[in-house]
């Protein structure tokens, strides 16, 4: 069925949001890397000629301990998530073969696949793909709508509409026996764990990505 033109006006609304919020973390981060990088180039050059010409260190030294320095810097920017957030590790998720063994169709009138309002970050196949959606303000976390769920699952049914496509974190995930994500208080008596439904509708996706890493 073709969509009505509501339907085609609130999809490109949509679309033009996504856009303009992708682009505006993209500006955003270039402008503030651009000025930052200049000046504190221009600082660290001065200092370094000054201390230099001084006899203070030699360009030797300097080379060392910038690559020890060079280290720290980067976990720490991997660590606050301004980065490019990408699975880690990475599998093929065509010939993953880790798939959970969850009885979903059983337990979905309870859990109204939970599991899909976690946010985590795509694989680079996912993202090269360009079948799953990614938040264009987190790249690459997937992408979620208001209501917390992920934008591929179909509200109605609580099916995943890209199954054949899903990240590995949706074929590997075990709700069974997960420590990170303990969406169950009971499994076998089909017990929900409310608590994590809270944490989970109360706050944003990237804090909760930055606490859990992943679905594993
Ligand atoms: S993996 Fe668990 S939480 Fe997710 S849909 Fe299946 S039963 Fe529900
Ligand atoms: S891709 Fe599918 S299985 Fe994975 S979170 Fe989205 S709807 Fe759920």
């Amino acid at each position: 069925m073709n969509p009505s033109n509501e339907e085609l006006t609130q999809i490109l609304t949509k679309i033009r949001t996504d856009l303009s919020s992708g682009l505006l973390y993209t500006h955003t981060r270039l402008n503030a890397n651009t000025t930052k990088t200049l000046e504190t180039a221009s600082f660290l050059y001065a200092l370094i000629e000054l201390l230099n010409e001084k006899g203070l260190l030699s360009i030797e030294e300097l080379d060392e301990r910038k690559k020890q320095i060079a280290a720290r810097l980067v976990k720490k920017f991997v660590e606050s998530g301004i980065g490019l957030m990408y699975q880690d590790p990475e599998h093929d998720k065509y010939t993953f073969e880790h798939e959970a063994d969850v009885d979903c169709q059983s337990k979905l009138p309870v859990c109204k696949a939970l599991c899909c309002k976690f946010p985590f970050a795509l694989s680079r196949q996912d993202v090269e793909e360009g079948i799953i959606r990614w938040e264009f303000g987190r790249p690459y976390l997937i992408a979620h709508d208001t209501d917390g769920y992920c934008v591929h699952l179909d509200r109605e049914t609580y099916r995943c509409k890209v199954r054949e496509h899903r990240p590995v974190p949706c074929r590997g995930f075990d709700c069974k026996n997960n420590e990170k994500w303990k969406v169950w208080e009971d499994y076998d008596r089909s017990l929900i764990n409310s608590k994590l439904i809270e944490e989970i509708d109360g706050s944003d996706g990237f804090h909760l990505y930055s606490k859990t890493k992943s679905k594993f």
